[in-house]
Formats: structure tokens, C-alpha cells, sequence
């Protein structure tokens, strides 16, 4: 009977192992199988053998730390954090930290793959990386979010570094918490290490630039397109889905280059005004009231679906994911739609919209801003911070057009048949493949 119950207990044991390593590891995680799919896609477009595809699925190193936080009240929590460098064959590994309470392993390995790509596509000397803490940062006093900032940092400093890994804000985490990690770990290395993040506070080595630079090159593109289409985004009408960082200067410098921002949502639903809105105006009552509907001079309130299907020439989605699909794309009319937001568009809808010969400039061209601006600071700090604001911005703005008008080329010449994000996703993984076939990885 001892046996027996031994034997029972082990198999449970076992099998519970089973269960729970079948669920840690990012291989079962929906959000990676995504992107590994992804990547397939363009593996096939660009026949490359599985062999390499096999190689470019995986992180080339994954860290997962354990973080003890001593509570105000006392107490002790652990919290999860991972890093995961997925491929330095362009450069050191590059991409934010974010701190969210459903962060999960396969997200964070998955982010860091498209972080490889939108930095090959982008034309900047990096690789891809990601990192999250599970957490959630609006239940933590300022004096536990700083150890818990500390600590993770601590964890991944033998990982880290200006010419290994530069991790930057992503959501949750902001200037003052990369002014927490520069500072934890230049203690830790004996120097003032101001490369070794990026977006930090401009008093430290940040630029200003970099707030703007987000919504500033999602505008960009935006125009660039605009110039293909009609010759220029002059008088165009614009709708912006979403009123935080990205959409508020993407709307800014749209209305300030002669186009006609006509809508805007937030999370609160929105306004329309055919005749156009003061962006300046909209901006100061968001920054008042926290939203945009208590601006008053509106024809008619708007809800975030309907913002969608508004009969404009550019849309700019910059809210959450998942928001153009299939059942809203045959209505859609906008001529460009250039993406803030990560993931906005379903595969079918990109596919629909393809098919109405509308430009859906895809996320990881569109919002690379923020990380060229990243790249931009970085090289700074490392030339004795040379550089002033106009500069970086002008130096933001000459790689953004650049990015375009190359992508938008090789679209044309070479993948015609497919949106344009598969096209971006095919360039940017033969960059990486052709780094890794010199570099005689592969
Ligand atoms: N988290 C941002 C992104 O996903 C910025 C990354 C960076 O600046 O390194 O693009």
C-alpha cells in the first residue's frame, strides 16, 4: 500500500510538472505563435529552408528573474521578470522594458522578435529585444516601484550593457524609470553608463525629442504616403483613434503640415468636426480634463468604432491592437492608414484593404520613431551629448523618409502582390538572415 500511494503521489507529481512546463514555456503562448507564424510567412516569400527558420524562431538568450520586494506594509512579494535578447546579428540588442499584470514569457519573447525586425527594418545598427516585469504598476507606492525598477535592473546587469543590450521605456515604464535602471546600474559598473538605456529624462542624457518621436514619425510616413498618392498631405483629411503619446503628435504635426485632422477618439469615445479641429486647443482640454469629448466645438460625437469607418483620406489608428478586422475593413474608406499602435490590423483586414489598393503603412515602419529617436540618443551620449533637440528631430526626420521611400520601393519592385507589411516583414528578415550568413552563423 506504501507503493502504491508513493507511486500515486509521483505520478502526480510528475504529471503537475508536466502540466506546469507545458504552460511556462513560450513555445504554448498564442502571442508567439503569432509571430513565429509570421516569420514563417516570410521564410516562405524569401525560400528560406527550415533549418534557418529554426534558428530565427528562438531567443538567442532568455533570462527569467525572480524579484523580493519589500512592501510599505512590510511584507515581502516576488515578482516575475524576464529579458529575452532574441538575435544580435545587426547589433546590440535593442527594445524596451514593459511593466504589465499579463505579461507572460511568450509575449515578451514574441515582442522581442518584432523588436529584431522594426530595428533591421529601420535601418539602425541593432538587434531585437524585450523585457517585462509581471506586474501592475498602479498598485505599487512610488518608494516599491523604484526597489522593484532596481532590482530587476540589478538582476539583468550581467546582460545588459551600451554595447550589449539597451533596453528603453514600453508600456508602464517611463523617463524616470529609465533614470532608475541608468543609475542602478552605472553603481554596479563603477561609471556614469548613460548608454546603457534609453528615453531617459533630459536632465540625464535624454533628448526631448524622444517624446515626440513616436507620433512625429507616424506622421512622417503618413506624409510620405500622402506625397505617393495625391502629391502631398496638404487639405487631406485625418482621423486619430486613440489621444496619448503616439496620437497626440501624430495629429500635431499632420495639422501643422496643412492636413485636416477632423477626428478624435480616446478612451473615453470622441468628436467630429468636418470642418476640422484646433489640435492645439484639443491637446491643452485633454491635458486639462483627461478627454478629448469635453472639447466643444464638435458637429457630432464619435464612438471609437465609427472613427474607423469615417469618410477620410488618413486614418491613424495608435490605440490597442486588434481594432481593424475583417467585419470593418469593407467599410473602411480611408486611401493611407498609418499604424501607431502595435498590431491594429488583422491579417484579413490587411488583405481586404490591400484589395481596395489602400496603403496600410505597417507598425513596426510606421512607430519605429521612438527607437530611431532611441538610436539617435544613444549615439549621443556616446559623443559627449553633441547634439541639440533640432538636430536629433532633423536627424529623426531624414531616417524616417529615407525608411519609406526604400520599403515602399522594394514593395513595388519586388512584393507587389502582398500588403505592404509582408513586404516590410520579408526585407527586414533577409537583412538579419544576410547579417547571420556573413557573420558565418548560418
Ligand atoms: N518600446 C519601444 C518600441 O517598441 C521603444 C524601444 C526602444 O526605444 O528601444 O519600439
Amino acid at each position: 500500500i506504501r507503493t502504491m500511494v508513493y507511486k500515486s503521489f509521483m505520478l502526480k507529481y510528475y504529471f503537475a510538472l508536466f502540466i506546469n512546463g507545458e504552460k511556462m514555456t513560450y513555445e504554448n503562448d498564442p502571442v508567439y505563435q503569432m509571430a513565429v507564424q509570421q516569420l514563417k510567412q516570410s521564410a516562405k516569400i524569401l525560400n528560406l529552408p527550415d533549418d534557418v527558420v529554426e534558428v530565427l524562431r528562438h531567443p538567442e538568450r532568455l533570462l527569467h528573474v525572480k524579484i523580493p520586494v519589500k512592501l510599505d506594509n512590510g511584507k515581502i512579494a516576488v515578482f516575475h521578470g524576464w529579458r529575452s535578447q532574441h538575435n544580435s546579428a545587426l547589433g546590440p540588442y535593442k527594445g524596451g522594458i514593459r511593466y504589465h499584470e499579463n505579461v507572460t514569457e511568450g509575449e515578451v519573447v514574441a515582442l522581442s522578435m518584432w523588436m529584431t525586425w522594426k530595428n533591421s527594418l529601420a535601418g539602425i545598427p541593432y538587434g531585437g529585444g524585450k523585457g517585462g516585469v509581471k506586474v501592475n504598476p498602479k498598485e505599487l507606492s512610488p518608494r516599491e516601484l523604484e526597489e522593484l525598477s532596481r532590482k530587476y535592473f540589478a538582476a539583468l546587469s550581467r546582460i545588459v550593457g551600451e554595447d550589449v543590450d539597451i533596453p528603453a521605456p514600453d508600456v508602464y515604464t517611463n523617463p524616470q524609470t529609465m533614470a532608475w535602471y541608468m543609475d542602478e546600474y552605472s553603481k554596479i559598473v563603477g561609471y556614469n553608463a548613460w548608454g546603457v538605456v534609453t528615453a531617459k529624462p533630459k536632465e540625464i542624457g535624454g533628448l526631448y525629442a524622444r517624446v515626440v518621436s513616436t507620433g512625429l514619425g507616424v506622421a512622417i510616413v503618413a506624409r510620405e504616403a500622402a506625397k505617393k498618392v495625391w502629391g502631398g498631405v496638404e487639405n487631406k483629411t485625418v482621423a486619430v483613434q486613440g489621444f496619448g503619446n503616439v496620437g497626440i503628435y501624430a495629429a500635431k504635426y499632420l495639422s501643422e503640415w496643412g492636413a485636416k485632422v477632423v477626428a478624435v477618439t480616446d478612451s473615453k469615445g470622441g468628436i467630429y468636426n468636418p470642418n476640422g479641429i484646433n489640435v492645439e486647443e484639443l491637446i491643452k482640454i485633454k491635458e486639462q480634463t483627461g478627454s478629448v469629448t469635453n472639447y466643444k466645438d464638435y458637429k457630432k460625437k464619435i464612438t471609437n468604432e465609427e472613427i474607423l469607418e469615417l469618410d477620410v483620406d488618413i486614418l491613424v489608428p495608435a490605440a490597442v491592437e486588434n481594432v481593424i478586422t475583417k467585419d470593418n475593413a469593407p467599410r473602411i474608406k480611408a486611401k493611407i492608414i498609418s499604424e501607431g499602435a502595435n498590431g491594429p490590423t488583422t491579417p484579413e483586414a490587411d488583405e481586404i484593404l490591400r484589395k481596395k489598393d489602400a496603403i496600410v503603412i505597417p507598425d513596426i515602419l510606421a512607430n519605429a520613431g521612438g527607437v530611431v529617436m532611441s538610436w539617435i540618443e544613444w549615439a549621443n551620449n556616446r559623443m559627449g551629448n553633441w547634439l541639440t533637440e533640432e538636430e536629433a528631430l532633423s536627424r529623426l526626420e531624414k531616417k524616417m523618409v529615407e525608411n519609406f521611400g526604400s520599403v515602399y520601393n522594394e514593395w513595388q519592385k519586388r512584393f507587389h502582390e502582398y500588403p505592404m507589411r509582408i513586404a516590410a516583414y520579408a526585407i527586414a528578415v533577409e537583412r538579419v538572415v544576410t547579417a547571420m550568413k556573413l557573420r558565418g552563423w548560418i
